[in-house]
């Protein structure tokens, strides 16, 4: 008698373990399921960009974003936004090009492309965004170091990309240019003031982006 209960009990033990793996296996599936809720952000390249150039600006958005990072498909080189005179591309019109696409399934949109940009209120700029449609590019050309007759250091580029493209990203979310020259979101007139501020919100950017976050609404 005392045997069999043993038995039974060995049993339950066994029955136990087997639901729990269960919850455990459903538990993780809800898990997977739950990263569809995320929001996703696309990288478009314009023109040709290098693989490791899109992969790293990739892992680095998702990380400092939270968020799921895809690679769209790659655009013609931007002829159609060519000044002629300034030998330079206006952003404001890639950024419409970019916004044609009517990409859905996207919270935040960022093209890269490597050629000068340019705004008409400013001789060349390192990207540019736009708030309300939340797409934004970014200019890998003065990020190089050859572009200043120096020579190349893929680190340094690496890591002016993810500033340049944190920047850009934090207007979309509706951040201004922070007065903190170590704050990514500061207006960089030179490629020192990228290399100085850094990849980083300073501490009031950081709450204006969690607040902003809190509030935004599904598109
Ligand atoms: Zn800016
Ligand atoms: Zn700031």
């Amino acid at each position: 008698m005392i045997s069999t209960q043993r038995y039974y009990c060995k049993k339950a033990i066994l029955i136990t373990l087997i639901l729990l793996s269960a919850i455990n296996v459903f538990t993780k599936t809800n898990y997977a399921a739950n990263t569809d809720m995320m929001k996703i952000f696309c990288i478009i390249p314009i023109g040709h960009i290098d693989d490791k150039t899109l992969q790293h600006t990739q892992k680095e958005l998702e990380k400092r974003f939270n968020v799921i990072v895809e690679c769209g498909r790659q655009l013609e080189e931007p002829t159609y936004a060519y000044h002629k005179h300034k030998k330079q591309y206006n952003s404001t019109t890639i950024l419409k090009k970019i916004y044609k696409l009517k990409l859905t399934g996207y919270d935040r949109i960022l093209g890269i492309v490597d050629v000068d940009l340019y705004v008409p209120e400013r001789t060349f700029v390192f990207g540019g965004a736009d708030v309300k449609k939340k797409v934004s590019v970014i200019s890998l050309t003065r990020l190089k170091q050859k572009f200043y007759n120096l020579s190349d250091d893929s680190a340094l580029f690496n890591y002016r990309t993810i500033i340049e493209a944190v920047h850009e990203l934090g207007h979309t979310y509706g951040l201004y240019h922070c007065k903190n020259n170590k704050c990514v979101m500061f207006l960089s007139n030179t490629i020192n003031d990228t290399d100085h501020k850094g990849a980083d919100l300073c501490s009031k950017c950081k709450e204006i982006m969690e607040k902003k976050k809190d509030t935004l609404k599904p598109e």
